[in-house]
């Protein structure tokens, strides 16, 4: 892999002053002549001295591998657990919503360019944590669940792992929101310290991930797999692109795979695109589109298929699927849990068990 930035750029001189700042990796080999192989996600980087990963915040130093992101984050906020495209999981909570830099894809449209790709992240909005604070915070503002989320957190590998058992063991709960792109040692870690999984699919389709996002598909449906079979809380998101995925062909096989490999009963969000990045050239994803999509997932048999990204729509809401009623309102950043709903998630009109965990 390459050297990263030139001597004269701000960020060769922030890598070098976490050289002394550094968290070694928890999955990689070592290599003969002080190379090192990173085990995290499927590209399995193979990295000389000085040199880092595709991600660009794992570096080998002398023959190990550091991460040089631990403790480090770019976004630490309050938000709303719909923020996440989850659903069905202590609907309106409260939750601590955590962001770092670097990522092991580069997306042509990623919403979160800025930081996933870190040449283009501006040093001064680099912030240091530690575990303690992060989890006194979400604690002292009566907040039940961290979100681990934005840029993805797969490359935070070692501070969400340690952040997460530490919470834990203070009552606190952990969402993964994340494309997923990483290889089953790591989901299989993940799933001890994790509550709740938010995956993105880009689309059902190897030719579309490896132009537009520089990865490719399999590990990221295995990866799904693998958390639906391990029992733990999964719900499922695709980003629809308008000009490249708004089209029946990625809707029917985004719900095909949900069906067929997950179940019916897993929560499937179709969420609208802006502008970003390298996509500037295309509009938001018109409501309708994502409406047509859910519509299509409802007929074909799946029970919760939502819209996401959207200020007002039917496809926000959850429904009773026995009697129809309305059970969850949600509506620009609101959230109404109807008392027709009761905590152990059971239509009270007409006694119907839904899936949702209170
Ligand atoms: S996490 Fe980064 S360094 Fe490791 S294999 Fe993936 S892209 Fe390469």
């Amino acid at each position: 892999m390459t050297q990263l930035f030139s001597e004269n750029s701000p960020r060769y001189n922030l890598h070098k002053q976490w050289n002394d700042d550094r968290k070694e990796a928890y999955l990689y080999e070592r290599l003969s002549n002080d190379k090192v192989r990173c085990i995290l996600c499927p590209r399995v980087c193979t990295i000389e001295k000085g040199s880092v990963g595709f991600c660009k915040v794992r570096k080998n130093i002398g023959g190990r591998l550091f991460t040089q992101n631990y403790g480090k984050a770019t976004h630490v906020t309050v938000e709303r657990i719909e923020a996440e495209a989850i659903f069905h999981y202590k609907p309106g909570k409260k939750i601590l919503s955590m962001g770092n830099f670097g990522c092991n894809l580069d997306c042509d449209y990623c919403q979160n360019w800025t930081y996933s790709q870190f040449q283009y992240t501006p040093p001064e909005s680099i912030q240091e944590y530690t575990s303690e604070e992060l989890i006194n915070k979400a604690l002292s503002e009566e907040i039940e669940v961290l979100s681990w989320t934005y840029n993805d957190p797969a490359v935070w590998f070692e501070f969400v792992i340690d952040t997460a058992a530490e919470a834990r063991k203070r009552g606190l709960l952990n969402l993964f929101k994340s494309a997923f792109f990483l290889n089953p040692e790591a989901v299989s870690e993940l799933r001890k310290v994790i509550d709740v999984f938010a995956v993105s699919i880009k689309a059902m389709d190897e030719d579309y991930y490896t132009k537009f996002t520089k990865g490719w598909l399999g590990p990221v449906l295995e990866g799904a797999r693998q958390v639906y079979r391990g029992g733990t809380h999964l719900e499922v998101s695709n980003l629809v692109v308008t000009g490249l995925t708004n089209n029946n062909q990625n809707y029917d096989k985004m719900i095909n795979f949900v069906m067929s490999d997950l179940s019916p009963d897993v929560p499937l969000h179709f969420t609208r695109f802006h502008p970003d990045y390298k996509y500037m050239q295309y509009e938001k994803t018109p409501l309708i589109d994502v409406e047509n999509a859910r519509n299509r997932g409802l007929e074909k048999g799946l029970k919760y298929v939502y819209v996401g990204n959207a200020f007002e729509s039917p496809g926000l809401n959850t429904y009773c699927l026995k009697c129809g009623e309305k059970l969850v309102e949600r509506f620009g950043l609101t959230t109404n849990v109807s008392e027709t709903i009761d905590k152990s998630g059971v239509c009270i009109k007409c006694g119907h068990r839904t899936p949702m965990v209170f």
